[in-house]
Order: C-alpha cells, then sequence, then structure tokens
C-alpha cells in the first residue's frame, strides 16, 4: 500500500471490499485506474460470514417470474417491485459470471446443488458448504488482486464526499490513511460500505458494518430511504464458532 499512489487522480474509487465493492471493481473496464478503499482488512465484512447461500432462478423448471412471485409475497407489500424485478432479471447472469471467476459452489453431479428455503417455491438457494460467503470473497478477492488498474488501500477509512461545489457533483473523497486526511480524486466513486446493524444494540453484522457510505451520501446530499430494513440478517451468534451463523 503506497502513501504516494493516493496523489494521483483514480478514474474510480469503490469504497469497501465486500462482495459488492470486489464485483463493481471487477466489472469496471480494464482501461480504468480503479481503487478500492476498505477500512480493515480485505476481507473484513459481512459477504465473509454469510453462510446460507445466494438465491437465482436458474433451474430448468424455475423461472424469474417465480422468483419475483415469491419474494413479493415475503415482502408482504413492502418491496420495491421495480428493484425485485431487477433481481431476479439479472440473478442468473450474476451466477453465471461468479462460476466462471471460479466460485466453487456445491454440486449435485455436473449441475449446480440448490435447496428449497425459507418463502422459495422451487429449490433455487446456492450454496458453497456453508461458507458460501467466505467462497465467493476469496475468489473476487483473488482476482481484484490479479488485476493490475486496481489498487487496494486497505485499513483506509472514507470519510467524506468531495463534492465541486459549481458543477455539485462528486468529485473524489477524503480518507483517514497511516494517521492523515488525504483528498483523493476520482471521476467516480462507488459507495459498497455494506450494511449499518453496529448502530443497533443487537446485531449480528462485523464491527465495520456501521453504515458509513449510507451517512456519507446523506451528508453529500442524497435522499435516503428504507432505513428500517437496512441489513438486517436473521441469524443467531454461535459462541463457539466465533461467527454467527444461520438458522436455516
Ligand atoms: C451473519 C450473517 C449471515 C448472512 N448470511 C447471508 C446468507 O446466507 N445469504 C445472503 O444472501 N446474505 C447473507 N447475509 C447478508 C450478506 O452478508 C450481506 O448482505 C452482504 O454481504 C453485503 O455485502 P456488501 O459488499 O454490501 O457489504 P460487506 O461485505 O459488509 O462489505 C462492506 C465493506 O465496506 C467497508 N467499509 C465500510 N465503511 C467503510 C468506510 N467508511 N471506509 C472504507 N471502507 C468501509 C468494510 O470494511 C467492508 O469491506 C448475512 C449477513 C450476516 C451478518
Amino acid at each position: 500500500m503506497k502513501t504516494k499512489g493516493l496523489t494521483i487522480p483514480f478514474d474510480i474509487i469503490v469504497v469497501g471490499s465486500g462482495a459488492a465493492g470486489l464485483y463493481a471493481a471487477l466489472c469496471l473496464p480494464s482501461h480504468y485506474r480503479v481503487g478500492i478503499i476498505t477500512k480493515d482488512t480485505l476481507k473484513t465484512g459481512a459477504s465473509d460470514w454469510a453462510q446460507g447461500g445466494i438465491a437465482a432462478a436458474i433451474a430448468p423448471e424455475d423461472s424469474p417470474q417465480f422468483h419475483k412471485e415469491d419474494t413479493l409475497n415475503a415482502g408482504a407489500g413492502l418491496c420495491d417491485e421495480s428493484a425485485v424485478q431487477f433481481l431476479v432479471n439479472h440473478a442468473g447472469t450474476a451466477i453465471e459470471s461468479l462460476v466462471e471467476m471460479g466460485v466453487a459452489f456445491d454440486r449435485k453431479g455436473k449441475q449446480l446443488a440448490m435447496t428449497l428455503e425459507a418463502a422459495h417455491s422451487h429449490p433455487r438457494v446456492l450454496h458453497a458448504a456453508d461458507t458460501t460467503g467466505r467462497a465467493i470473497v476469496s475468489t473476487l478477492t483473488e482476482k481484484v488482486l490479479q488485476r493490475p488498474n486496481i489498487e487496494v488501500i486497505a485499513q483506509a477509512i472514507a470519510l467524506q464526499l468531495w463534492i465541486d461545489p459549481n458543477k455539485q457533483c462528486c468529485q473524489g473523497l477524503s480518507v483517514l490513511y497511516q494517521g492523515q486526511i488525504h483528498w483523493i480524486q476520482a471521476s467516480a466513486v462507488i459507495l459498497a460500505t455494506g450494511g449499518g446493524g453496529q448502530v443497533y444494540s443487537q446485531t449480528t453484522n462485523p464491527a465495520v458494518s456501521t453504515g458509513d457510505g449510507v451517512a456519507l451520501a446523506w451528508r453529500a446530499g442524497a435522499m435516503v430511504r428504507d432505513l428500517e430494513f437496512f441489513s438486517i440478517s436473521p441469524h443467531r451468534f454461535n459462541p463457539t464458532r466465533g461467527a454467527p451463523f444461520s438458522d436455516q
């Protein structure tokens, strides 16, 4: 991690190195100079703890329409339908891309194994033993570290978005790194800072889940909504394993 690197403008800064941040960085064209800012080590986030699995309607007898109906039913009228539609439309290709990158989801014979869980009407939950998140994050991390256009700046805390007062657009951000505040220039900033469970007295979220991305965006003038649904995970803590585990 070179402090020197922080003075050169980036094309894009991604804040957060969970599944969302790593995947976003890998989806960007390789001619962009990309920086991933993460406030602890690369693998410290909720993604590494996710165990139960990841849903996608990819079985031949299943369909995105069934996935959508199940999600809307489970949401009891509270879902944002366009977000659900986006999710079910893109879940299949996202899984395909993870498999291509090498994520070792469990298999039944040659086919991906899928379980029937929770409110799903079809078996569509893919998993890698009971460490699905870890399998995804490990593969994505490996890919990120192989990409010469991506620089990882670890133990750096994003503090504030840098708004151009004339154009009212984001031109970078400030970061606390090695005891100093640095202003990093970037044409775009992607906030992938995960959940905010730590703002509650009881949570299964890791210590880094303090809702920073929402606070950064809000302080920069963004409208925030549906905060009561902000990263809630129905899991309990298993003290013998030192990490939470799924009830499912
Ligand atoms: C115990 C548990 C079990 C779960 N099980 C499942 C499951 O089975 N299936 C499922 O779909 N979901 C599950 N979830 C939910 C799932 O893990 C999360 O929704 C998902 O991992 C979020 O990914 P993310 O990349 O957005 O956030 P995270 O993985 O939390 O990553 C956030 C990143 O942002 C960084 N960061 C935060 N603030 C700053 C800052 N100011 N500056 C720099 N970096 C910052 C953090 O260090 C971290 O790298 C579970 C969650 C928990 C806690």
